[in-house]
């Protein structure tokens, strides 16, 4: 319940933040949007809708999503759909398993800048407030493709994915259940969205604990940059990273 709430307050923040970087000029994903308006082929954060609501206004048929699909295959003809949800399902179990380590060195990897800042905060409270979110039992009951763009900077793929699981928070020290039910199953969906850019070639090897660039063995500063490589791999230059959650009721 408490992992609910957060995502809630993580996604109002994360519009608020959008709203403000509209005017910055980083390298960072949402700004590509709002300085690339000519692209129509990736529109997200330009429509000014609701986020809650975008993906029932604005959703893709089959075909249209699979016409993206092959847009990303013809660049990158090591991309496949099969591949990319049994990813997606890596990507669902390693984040989840990083915030309930409360390890930002895990979690920064496949998040980009504003989604890690804000998941960053989060930990950092639960630290400071010498609690645990436990999510024991986490199943994922299904991933379904909902959204994909392909243009030629970025490529951005949505997810739909419904899960069960045990979500309660304990006191680090009595471990005692805080909030939330260690013995209630609760059935959740969120809508994750994947993004890397444009050139990227998807790598067939590349395991899920490893530098996405160099291969090393994941050690990521809060800058995003390998200890072994010296490279920046959490803007998705280097395959996809995690870019915004949304929570379903
Ligand atoms: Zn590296």
């Amino acid at each position: 319940m408490v992992f609910i709430i957060v995502i809630i307050i993580i996604i109002l923040w994360y519009i608020a933040t959008k709203k403000r970087k509209n005017n910055t000029n980083t390298n960072d994903y949402d700004s590509y949007n709002n300085n690339n308006n000519n692209d129509n082929n990736y529109s997200y954060n330009n429509n000014g809708t609701n986020d809650f609501q975008r993906y029932d206004q604005t959703r893709k048929s089959d075909a249209d999503i699979q016409n993206e699909l092959n847009k990303i295959m013809q660049k990158d003809p090591e991309f496949f759909k099969e591949d990319f949800v049994s990813k997606v399902n890596e990507m669902f179990m390693f984040i989840y398993s990083a915030w309930e380590k409360r390890d930002l060195n895990l979690l920064r990897v496949y998040e980009t800048d504003s989604l890690f800042n804000l998941h960053k905060g989060m930990i950092n409270e639960y630290i400071q407030n010498k609690q645990i979110n436990m999510l024991d039992n986490i199943c994922i009951r299904n991933i379904r493709l909902i959204d994909a763009n392909s243009a030629p900077s970025y490529d951005s793929i949505t997810v739909k994915v419904t899960a069960t699981l045990n979500d309660y928070t304990i006191d680090e020290d009595t471990k005692r259940v805080v909030d939330g039910s260690k013995t209630q199953i609760s059935e959740f969906t969120e809508i994750w969205t994947f993004i890397r850019k444009g050139n990227v070639q998807t790598k067939q090897t590349h395991n899920i604990n490893q530098c996405p660039n160099c291969g090393a063995p994941l050690d990521i500063n809060s800058e995003g940059e390998c200890s072994y490589c010296r490279t920046v791999v959490t803007k998705g230059d280097y395959g996809w990273v995690l870019s915004n959650i949304e929570q379903v009721d």
